[in-house]
């Protein structure tokens, strides 16, 4: 689970909903409570709950059976997502179903060309160099989907920062297979990877900082990058132009 308290503002926003979209498996961590609460009283709806199940990744071993809940770094998945909404919304307000099927339509053909462009670009860095090194787990799905190597220093977590193991562990990995990239996460503090750095350059392996990549967050409001199609470009533009 990931460490989502709920401010003063998005309980406002949340007692104004008329419904409440999550994403499910967990993602929303100790939020999880307050969501279940306000469902007695509202609809309060998982937009995973349609995934594919074989479309769903194993979380990592402390999770126990629980899933990966980075669902949206496989673009098909956020296609799911989307008809469930769709759907959801429909079924609420009936009268406006056409209008929500054909704003699902549109954005699902926008979703289908990510996904292409998110797989012509991934393809085309060399295989060697496919390898994803990030600060947590969260890349499975994108791995996965799009062929590339995932590599993450702390787990599926962050709750918790990375240890000295899995600093040292990280850095022996980037050491042996000369990975010459490793990516910064938004949402997650940067020192564990400085350290993983300082610890390769002392056996004389230079790593540089492939950018930022958007892993549990997206950009400014207003921007491209916060959108989840310009979040998704900005990753996948920013691992090509370091990797290829
Ligand atoms: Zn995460």
């Amino acid at each position: 689970p990931h460490l989502y308290k709920a401010s003063q503002g998005d309980m406002r926003k949340l007692d104004l909903a008329d419904v409440i979209f999550y994403n499910g498996l967990h993602l929303e961590g100790k939020m999880q409570d307050i969501l279940e609460k306000i469902s007695k009283q509202r609809p309060v709806i998982s937009v995973s709950k349609n995934v594919a199940q074989d479309h769903l990744r194993a979380g990592s071993p402390e999770m126990g059976s629980e899933h990966d809940p980075h669902i949206w770094f496989n673009v098909q998945n956020w296609m799911s997502a989307v008809e469930t909404v769709r759907d959801e919304l429909s079924a609420l307000d009936a009268v406006h179903a056409e209008e929500y099927k054909a704003n699902a339509e549109s954005y699902l053909t926008e979703l289908r060309e990510l996904d292409d462009y998110t797989r012509e670009q991934i393809a085309s860095i060399p295989e060697a160099q496919r390898v994803l090194v990030t600060a947590h787990d969260a890349f499975g799905y994108f791995g996965d989907a799009y062929h590339i190597q995932v590599r993450g220093l702390q787990g599926m977590s962050t709750e918790s920062e990375a240890g000295s193991q899995d600093v040292t562990k990280l850095r022996d990995y980037l050491v042996e297979h000369k990975i010459k990239a490793i990516f910064v996460e938004s949402s997650v503090p940067r020192k564990a990877i400085d350290a993983v750095i300082q610890g390769a350059a002392q056996q004389g392996h230079i790593i540089k900082v492939g950018g930022e990549l958007y892993s549990d967050a997206m950009g400014e409001e207003g921007t491209e990058d916060g959108t989840y199609i310009g979040m998704v470009k900005h990753n996948v533009n920013t691992i090509v132009k370091a990797l290829k």
